[in-house]
């Protein structure tokens, strides 16, 4: 893509309303645009970035076995009044009526609508287990939409929900979930730290916040350092290691403050382990066991034929929450960096032009075309300003490779250059090495 072809709608003022860095740097680099309080539109840049971190999730939710679907966003209220979370939920459910009258609302979340869709189908205990998961919009009439993308009102989810026969076998979903999670996280550079959580409206007993270290996180959080050192690696996809897994990680202090015991944190954890701050909450699962089968009559017939409530769980990651999150985590001295997984393009191709030297940039497609062949998403900044204005913008974009085509270019050599790094000069054969690998 040409830069001077993006619909990039780059501002240089620093947005007033925007309170923290994620926030203004995604409204400075257009990567969206508020069009009501809590309410935004995607535009192409940060519509990319979006899709890359939905794809990573949607990859690690296939991985353990989970089945993609899609759910409407509109849903009729019966369901929700048969579970008796009509009138529970609260303020921030949007209800709407339709031309006949008949009471609508814009999904929250969706445990009632899947719940009727497995119960209409599925009757026996030899379905089961079942993980099925969709990516959706979702609403939440949140009384104070905050810091961008992090806290609005309309935003981008994916939900998962387990059917099991047992509360043991229930627990197993719930562990495969955890440690897809994790791998989730882990692929976008995050280091997503699961912590014991109160389960709030959802209900249930078992749950845990999957949470990022960031001084702007609305959530704070109490851990041993401990908790970031557990190796991934050394688990496997197999019942056994996964739950070995997760007593690893719960054998350690970690919560948020709903849940913080001072008392106990100060006997388990050393000093110099202790860690306060704050975080943003990337992701949330919960075990509720039969919370919503039983009012809502979802049955199976176990192995001795007797009818039993299905064992639910569901299992939410904030997928354009995820976008701020990731902008907080990496921002740093006025550069942004996106992670190679998730960042716009893969490169940016920078000549140096000027009305009068179209040479650099004849260089600069030639490149470019090369790239492009080899499958690589590259943008050439064509835009003719100069080089230093053009530093800074790349800054805030945050492309981690850029090809600098100016007064230190060879013939056969450019300057390449990762952010934060020092640039150096190499041959197009070693570019592409370095970008492929
Ligand atoms: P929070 O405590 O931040 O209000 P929640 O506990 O109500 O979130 P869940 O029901 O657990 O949210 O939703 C799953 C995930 O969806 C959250 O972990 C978060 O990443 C994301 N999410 C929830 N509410 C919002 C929102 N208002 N804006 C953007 N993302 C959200
Ligand atoms: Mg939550």
């Amino acid at each position: 893509m040409y830069l001077s072809k993006l619909f990039i709608p780059i501002t240089k003022s620093l947005p007033s309303e925007a309170k923290i860095k994620s926030h203004q740097l995604m409204l400075r680099t257009g990567m969206i645009k508020q069009s009501s309080a809590g309410i935004y539109s995607w535009l192409p840049l940060g519509y990319k970035v979006m899709k890359k971190i939905e794809q990573i999730v949607r990859e690690e939710q296939n991985l353990i076995g989970a089945q993609e679907m899609l759910m409407p966003t509109i849903q009729s209220s019966e369901i929700w009044k048969e579970s008796g979370r009509y009138d529970d939920y609260g303020e921030e459910m949007l209800k709407i009526k339709d031309r006949q009258g008949r009471e609508m609302l814009y999904g929250p979340t969706n445990e009632e609508l899947v719940t009727d869709i497995f119960r209409s189908s599925i009757k026996s205990y030899k379905s089961l287990p079942q993980l099925l998961y969709h990516i959706q919009w979702k609403f939440r009439d949140e009384i104070r939409p905050r810091f961008g993308v992090m806290r609005c009102k309309e935003f981008y989810m994916k939900d998962a929900y387990s059917f099991d026969l047992s509360d043991e076998d229930a627990k197993k979903s719930y562990n495969k979930m955890f440690y897809s999670y994790l791998k989730t996280f882990d692929r976008m550079g995050l280091k997503a730290i699961p912590m014991a959580a109160d389960t709030g409206p959802i209900g249930g007993d078992l749950s845990h916040e999957f949470v990022i270290l960031a001084e702007t996180g609305e959530s704070k959080i109490y851990a041993d350092k401990n908790i970031c050192e557990i190796n991934l690696n050394q688990y496997e996809l197999t019942d056994t290691s996964l739950q070995k897994m997760r007593e690893d990680f719960t054998n350690i202090y970690a919560v948020t403050d709903e849940k913080h015991n001072p008392e106990k944190f100060n006997k388990n954890v050393k000093k110099e382990n202790q860690m306060i701050t704050k975080g943003i909450e990337v992701g949330h699962i919960f075990y509720f066991s039969d919370k919503y089968s039983k009012p809502m009559n979802c049955l199976i017939d176990d192995k001795d034929g007797k009818k039993t409530s299905v064992k639910m769980g569901s299992y939410g990651i904030g997928v354009s929450r995820l976008v701020g999150a990731i902008i907080e985590a990496n921002y740093n001295n006025d550069v942004m960096k996106w992670p190679k997984s998730i960042s716009p393009y893969d490169v940016v191709i920078i000549p140096s032009i000027s009305k009068n030297n179209r040479e650099n940039l004849e260089k600069a497609e030639k490149i470019y075309n090369e790239l492009k062949k080899q499958n690589i998403d590259v943008l050439l900044d064509d835009v003719d300003e100069n080089m230093s204005n053009k530093f800074k913008k790349h800054d805030l974009i945050g492309i981690p490779y850029q090809i600098i085509i100016g007064s230190k270019s060879e013939v056969n050599n450019f300057e390449f250059k990762e952010l934060n790094f020092k640039s150096e000069q190499l041959s197009l054969d070693k570019i592409l090495k370095k970008l492929k690998s």
